[in-house]
């Protein structure tokens, strides 16, 4: 089943949507994840209606949603089978297209705004990798911090789990019902008509360190352009195979809604997913996007029984889902 969008608010500029992942959210986690989105869109709002750009926009939103220990991004992430975190992040503007991220780091608070630098940087390099990443975070004056500071209890409690159990497959963590996947996403529009996309996240618990997902790559987790911005999250190696965000962004560009745009390319990952025999429960490609065209409109779409999202249109007040 792909839940499409009905509840979409109508157009507006400025406008930002959020997500904090598309899983079987607990109901024990469900305040938190609300509270945390309730918070990056109070920044995100501020900065547009200060006249701030998109792509400032939805790195300092989507840093917010790093800080906060309920999704798996920043503090917080999931641990890899090594029982560290390794965090994935990458951002785009559209009116330039330029972007920039980093994949595979441990010592950085926030891997959005390194990527962000990297945007900014003179292009030699846009998407750096593990020490290499935290050789320029530092360089330009980042501070690396302890891998430990990004741990939480919850996740060591999860890593003890996965350790005992036989012959976990990465893909059961996009299948079963109590793993999490609080990737974070956010896309704006801005008052000049200025759209960007940002996504960061801890990838999928109890993977083989140095594991990348989608999130990182251009394309498939997050995308940009002048026409749309899009930002997704679910099982990372589907979500590849699609190109998922620069698909749903073509599909705006040639005439589609956000949230038509948003189905139909869930609809194409779970068929590469069926088609290509991948391991999953049933072929199911779980994962969710949340897509927002030049002109306000919004959408998004999700396989999975949640997806935490939320999101401000100018003139109204900032609104969440689960
Ligand atoms: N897409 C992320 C990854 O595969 C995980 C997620 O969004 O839950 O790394």
């Amino acid at each position: 089943m792909t839940s499409a969008s009905v509840e979409a608010p109508p157009p507006g500029r400025p406008a930002l949507l959020v997500h904090g992942g598309a899983w079987d959210i607990p109901l024990a986690e469900t305040d938190a994840h609300l509270e945390g989105m309730i918070e990056a869109l109070a920044r995100g709002r501020t900065l547009l209606e200060a006249g701030a750009s998109a792509l400032d926009t939805v790195a300092e939103t989507v840093a917010v949603l790093e800080s906060h220990p309920a999704f798996d991004a920043g503090r917080g992430a999931v641990l890899d089978r090594s029982g560290q975190a390794q965090l994935d992040a990458g951002l785009m503007c559209g009116a330039t297209h330029r972007w920039g991220a980093v994949a595979h780091v441990r010592r950085l608070a926030h891997p959005i705004h390194v990527a962000r630098r990297l945007l900014e940087d003179d292009g030699q390099a846009r998407l750096l990798v593990g020490a290499g990443a935290e050789a320029f975070a530092e360089e330009v004056g980042f501070d690396l911090i302890e891998n430990e500071a990004l741990i939480v209890e919850r996740e060591r409690e999860r890593f003890a789990a996965l350790q005992g159990a036989d012959g976990f497959h990465t893909s059961q963590a996009f299948s079963g019902e109590s793993h999490p996947r609080g990737t974070v996403g956010c896309i704006a529009l801005d008052e000049q008509g200025r759209l960007a996309a940002a996504t960061s996240t801890g990838g999928a618990p109890f993977v083989r360190p140095g594991r990348v997902g989608d999130s990182p790559l251009v394309g498939s987790g997050y995308y940009a352009d002048t026409e749309a911005a899009a930002s997704a999250t679910g099982w990372g190696e589907a979500i590849a195979a699609v190109l998922l965000c620069g698909r749903a962004v073509d599909a705006v560009t040639a005439g589609s809604t956000p949230e038509g745009a948003s189905a139909a390319g869930l609809d194409r990952m779970r068929q590469v997913v069926q088609g290509s025999g991948e391991r999953g429960v049933a072929g199911a490609a779980t994962g969710g996007l949340i897509v927002l065209d030049r002109h306000g409109r919004g959408g998004w779409a999700f396989t999975t029984p949640r997806m935490a999202r939320g999101g401000w249109y100018s003139g109204g007040e900032p609104w969440t889902l689960l």
